[in-house]
């Protein structure tokens, strides 16, 4: 670790800081609106005679007035005495130890106050050469934690023992003022670690607040360093920025920022100054229906939105096959499908269950005008059919004309009975080019002559 990147007095907005103390009268946090679950983790730390605050989102969201997504809990327990309290709970991560307590689906995460780890040769916590923190598993003391997170919104707790929330860094000011301020010294928080520019961008989404200007600044001069974060966190973050219910606003911060570029290069490929391209037609359309679906409670599944969002890159791409190595359509989207997967989960790691999935939905993107015959029935019958026909049909919007055609083909067909979808595939059959039909007849003739 470089000791001068990593001065106490640049990174950490402790000592700079009051520690505020806001009795139980002085804030509107009831124990009411904390899950059973957390309480009881809460509660049985406590009564082992441990430190145990509710800290983070949990805090934040509920002073806010809205329901947390998880809530997250701060101890002086080292992660074996939390194991040693309770049956259900399993040690996990390797960047940072963490105790999940588990209560069936539920999961409650408690982490080990953090410390600081200035002391030279420490081998606990390590540093890149970028500033960025590699390994860190140091412990330490609440106020410590506190200097650790990342947002003054983020660094409250609350303290099972009194009920008091402890703000370490004028995060009630801030959540007042609707400001994302990071704790200490931008550049050098944004480098120790560089996922942080995209929880900026998050949560001032999420929230509908400002981001504070310096915490602002640098973000845009700093964004390659996403490129040094593993693929797995990031697949974990896109999924967090895009398909939680405000995906539309959160691209179009992200990419302000130029965050969304780091992500998805192959995409950025394709952006206008006029956010006109189809690419970027089609992020508005798809990220638009996602964050309406997540609203109306529908499931949602990652790979058709990556399935969308990559398809006229893919389209791009193939046409370049086609131009350079004189490759027929199909043989060129179907290669193109490898370069643009392979070069996407470089980035960000898209499990594989997915991009089986995402090569399916494009698949059936060549496969859904040859409806004729028994094709059309035999399309309906496959898995990925919906998803496919549901694909076609935002391309439809984007594209117009022959597309719109068969979209609006296959919406009839779906909603037809038996004997009139049987009757557009026959009007298909009398229609359909030559060729086919000449091959037909022939082998027709062929096996009665045999006979
Ligand atoms: P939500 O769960 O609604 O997405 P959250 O703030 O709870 O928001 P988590 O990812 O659950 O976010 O993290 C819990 C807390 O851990 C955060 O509030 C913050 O205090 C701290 N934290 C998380 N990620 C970082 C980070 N990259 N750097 C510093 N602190 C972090
Ligand atoms: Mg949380």
């Amino acid at each position: 670790m470089n000791k001068n990147d990593y001065t106490p007095s640049e990174t950490m907005a402790g000592s700079e800081l009051a520690l505020n103390i806001l009795t139980r009268q002085e804030h509107s946090i009831s124990r009411k609106r904390i899950s059973d679950n957390a309480l009881k983790v809460l509660y049985r730390l406590h009564g082992a005679g441990f430190d145990a605050y509710l800290v983070g989102g949990g805090v934040r969201d509920l002073l806010l007035g809205q329901t947390p997504k998880d809530f997250d809990i701060a101890t002086n327990a080292t992660p074996e005495e939390i194991r040693g309290l309770f049956r259900n709970c399993r040690l996990i991560g390797r960047r940072f130890r963490l105790a999940h307590i588990m209560f069936g689906r539920d999961i409650i995460e408690v982490a080990t106050f953090r410390g600081h780890h200035q002391e030279p040769n420490n081998q606990v916590a390590q540093q890149s050469k970028e500033g960025m923190l590699l390994r860190d598993n140091v412990y330490g003391t609440v106020d410590e934690d506190a200097e650790r997170r990342d947002f003054t919104i983020n660094a409250m707790y609350y303290n099972i023992g009194t009920y008091a929330i402890h703000d370490y860094a004028g995060g009630m000011e801030d959540l007042e003022d609707q400001l994302i301020r990071l704790l200490g010294h931008p550049e050098t928080r944004y480098r120790e670690d560089p996922v942080r520019m995209l929880r900026a961008v998050r949560f001032a989404v999420k929230l509908d607040f400002d981001i504070e200007e310096d915490t602002a600044e640098p973000i845009e001069h700093l964004a390659h360093l996403l490129q040094d974060i593993p693929a797995a966190r990031l697949y974990e973050e896109s999924l967090k920025m895009l398909q939680t219910g405000f995906g539309l606003e959160t691209y179009h911060l992200m990419r302000e920022y130029n965050l969304f570029q780091q992500l998805f290069p192959a995409i950025a490929e394709q952006f206008t100054e006029d956010y006109s391209s189809k690419t970027e037609q089609m992020l508005d359309l798809v990220l638009d229906s996602t964050d309406q679906r997540i609203e109306e409670g529908k499931r949602i599944n990652p790979a058709f939105m990556f399935a969308a969002i990559l398809w006229y890159p893919l389209l791009a791409q193939a046409e370049k096959l086609m131009a350079s190595h004189k490759m027929a359509d199909y043989d060129a989207v179907m290669e193109a499908s490898n370069i643009i997967l392979d070069q996407q989960v470089k980035t960000i790691a898209i499990p594989r269950r997915h991009t089986a999935t995402i090569r399916e939905i494009w698949q059936l993107q060549l496969r859904l005008p040859r409806r004729n015959g028994k094709r059309a029935f035999r399309l309906m019958e496959l898995n990925k059919f919906r998803a496919g026909y549901d694909f076609l049909d935002m391309r439809a919007e984007i594209e117009g004309g022959e597309t719109e055609l068969l979209a609006k083909w296959w919406s009839t067909f779906q909603n037809a009975g038996r004997n009139m979808r049987q009757a557009m595939a026959n009007d298909l059959d009398s229609a359909s080019p030559k060729p086919n039909r000449r091959k037909k007849n022939y082998r027709k003739k062929k096996s009665s002559s045999e006979s």
